[in-house]
């Protein structure tokens, strides 16, 4: 029951098993097309080895990474087959990517011509996804290039075009006009490409419909338990669970301020617990006076401003038996709190997931490990 003293006071648990899932239901959903796995930014922050092992067992074959440098690990754990794609592109050496057997995401015709350059060179066809802007102005051929490759499909000659790809911008948004607006560009794009493999659809994609599935989804988010349909109830499992216990109680009167700048005043005699948890730990600022956390099924008031490496929870509404020094709690739990908090926090539950990951002894539970 006593954990050793050096045992972290906070964790972020991550329940592989959930995540495995959440993968398999996408990947019905979706049936015919493949289903692919995000995994960049360390898997948003869960474990990008842990979790592309998890869903490389459940029969994800694709895997997409944003930089050459987290592929590195990655190619390691997973068989020679499998494809790892880097979605910035042909950003590093190309005969460092074609020698670690990673497939560059192709974002502009000078891309092309490099890597048609290193097959050439190579003497065999490098693996390539094209990717085609239709509405991000991010990544991605724009418009005007898009077409000088349609009318030249020599400059793929040399590769082996696993797919054509685009992006949506609004995909969580499913009343925008955008979406389809989007749909209707790739679908012309794809016209120039006959035969290929068409991608479109992230997490929130998959969830407007079949004509956005197309041959490859790519969901990220949704993978781990966050919610690809913000207007409703979260269909996917919760992967994630943020605890800590408290390292400090005390007993206040009526009236004592609480946290820098006093934001918070008690109404009545209470107790108000320390946990060791606060900004510099992913856990916004923003959430001071506006949040809860949960002690058992009870829910705890986040009060005061969050600190540095610090929060306070006004425990008064419970019996002093189950909250004391040492008690755990549970900061974001369940399939709703992440995106809850993010945006009571005025941000997207994605940049609240990926703040997390670096910061806390991750526990995975479950997987095939
Ligand atoms: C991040 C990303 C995805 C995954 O998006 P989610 O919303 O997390 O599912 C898919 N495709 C591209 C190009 C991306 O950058």
């Amino acid at each position: 029951m006593t954990d050793p003293i050096d045992a972290p006071v906070s964790r972020l648990v991550i329940d592989l098993d959930a995540l495995t899932r959440n993968w398999q239901t996408l990947a019905r959903m979706v049936r015919p097309a493949e289903c692919a796995g995000v995994v960049k930014a360390d898997a948003y922050g869960l474990g990008a080895v842990q979790v592309a092992q998890c869903l490389a067992h459940a029969g994800c074959r694709r895997f997409f990474v944003a930089n050459p440098d987290g592929a590195a690990a990655l190619r390691s754990v997973l068989d020679e087959t499998a494809r790892i794609y880097v979605l910035n592109g042909l950003i590093a050496e190309a005969d460092d990517l074609a020698a670690r057997n990673l497939v560059p995401v192709l974002n502009d015709l000078g891309q092309i011509a490099r890597w048609a350059d290193e097959a050439r060179r190579l003497e065999r066809r490098l693996g390539a996804v094209v990717h085609i802007d239709t509405g991000m102005s991010r990544l991605g051929l724009p418009p005007a290039e898009a077409q000088r490759l349609a009318a030249a499909p020599e400059l793929l000659a040399p590769l082996d075009l696993h797919f054509v790809m685009s992006h949506l911008s609004c995909a969580s948004e499913p009343e925008e006009a955008e979406n389809h607006r989007q749909l209707e560009l790739f679908r012309d794009a794809m016209r120039s490409f006959p035969g290929v493999r068409a991608s479109l659809a992230n997490s929130s994609g998959i969830f407007l419909g079949d004509a956005w599935h197309h041959d490859l989804v790519r969901p990220g988010y949704a993978v781990y338990g966050g919610n690809p349909t913000p207007s409703g109830t979260n269909p996917m499992e919760a992967v994630i669970r943020l605890k800590a216990r408290i390292v400090q109680v005390r007993e206040v009167p009526a009236g004592t301020r609480v946290g820098y700048g006093g934001t918070y005043t008690t109404e009545r005699a209470t107790r108000l617990a320390t946990v060791p948890v606060g900004y510099a730990d992913g856990y916004p600022r923003a959430l001071g006076n506006l949040a809860h956390a949960f002690i058992g099924d009870h829910a705890v008031p986040v009060v005061g401003h969050v600190s540095m490496d610090l929060m306070t929870l006004d425990i008064g509404g419970l019996p002093e038996a189950k909250a004391h020094v040492g008690t755990w709690v549970d900061l974001i739990r369940g399939r709703a709190m992440l995106d809850d908090l993010a945006a009571r926090a005025g941000t997207i539950g994605y940049e609240l997931l990926t703040s997390l990951g670096a910061r806390y002894a991750r526990q995975w539970l479950g997987g095939t490990r």
